[in-house]
């Protein structure tokens, strides 16, 4: 039922970027003539692979990008578009001393955090955040990520994070082609390789929405790094879960439009239909950052 394809090609952009209209759709310029358009969350394939450790990472925005880009699971065939809150394009402030994100960052296609699914966590219970699976590339060796990037990774580790009461796992990877790949396995060899990352990566996810005078973001396990085989894990479970979403056994307000143009016989195939360009227009020039975006916010904890 869940055919993949072939290695996804390219992207294809509407708008320009720090604008309400950007778009950016994922798209097989191999599949059929009105199915060029397919989407990120369900036709891109999760490629994991449990014996080389190994996932697919859609990058939805590059290390020190301040852009809040993400997948719209409301959108037909869900592009990537910049988040808005109360009507503003929205910016992640520099919480000092970061600019923007601090690693590549971005979710694994065909998984889903399910937000009916009840996850006991040592003592306390939490649902979902109804999104694809998080996950962070700390790599830096090879090519400078770009928004809408597939990237082959290898799977490390993860932390609980808990915001606003939702489970909302960070899944930690490594670029499969970057220079220390081979050399990290699991999450204890990422302080011997990569000093400092994991506490620095750590004192951001829970900071970084103070500016926004929202309260620190909580870890489930005293706020442990988990291993390897726990990644695994929870990449396995958000994948069979997101099968369950788009075979339509999943119910709930508020679900992910489940429409796309690969997984013949779900209920979303064919359903929605987003003009396929044959060419790319001229890529527009991206709108200016807010200066108010720029700005350096210090916290004291
Ligand atoms: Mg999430």
């Amino acid at each position: 039922m869940l055919k993949q394809f072939t290695r996804y090609s390219s992207t294809f952009i509407h708008g320009a970027k720090y604008t309400p209209e950007f778009k950016v759709y994922a798209y097989n310029a191999n599949n059929g003539p009105n199915d060029k358009i397919i989407s990120f969350f369900h036709d891109i394939p999760v490629n994991f692979n449990r014996d080389t450790g190994t996932v697919d990472m859609i990058v939805e925005i590059p290390r020190y990008e301040q852009g809040k880009f993400e997948i719209a699971k409301d959108l037909p065939l869900n592009p990537i578009v910049q988040d808005v809150k109360k009507g503003d394009l929205r910016f992640i402030n520099n919480i000092y001393p970061f600019h923007g994100y601090p690693c590549n960052y971005g979710a694994i296609p065909q998984t889903w955090e399910d937000p009916s699914l009840k996850v006991t966590l040592e003592n306390d219970s939490y649902f979902g955040d109804n999104d694809p699976l998080d996950v962070c590339e700390i790599g830096s060796t090879t090519s400078i990520s770009k928004l809408g990037d597939i990237k082959k990774v290898k799977i490390l580790g993860c932390i609980a994070m808990i915001d606003d009461g939702e489970l909302d796992w960070k899944i930690i990877s490594i670029d499969v082609n970057d220079k220390l790949a081979s050399k990290i396995n699991d999450v204890v060899d990422v302080e011997i390789h990569l000093p400092h990352v994991l506490s620095n990566l750590k004192t951001w996810f829970k900071n970084y929405k103070l500016p926004m005078g929202k309260p620190e973001n909580k870890f489930a396990f005293n706020g442990e790094w988990r291993d390897k085989s726990k990644a695994l894990s929870v990449i396995e479970e958000c994948n069979e879960r997101w099968k369950s979403l788009v075979a339509g056994k999943s119910s709930g307000k508020g679900l992910p439009i489940v429409a796309n143009n690969t997984l013949k016989g779900t209920p979303g195939y064919h359903t929605i239909s987003v003009p396929s360009p044959e060419t790319q227009p001229t890529p527009k020039i991206a709108a200016d950052i807010p200066l108010k975006a720029s700005e350096i916010f210090y916290y004291k904890n």
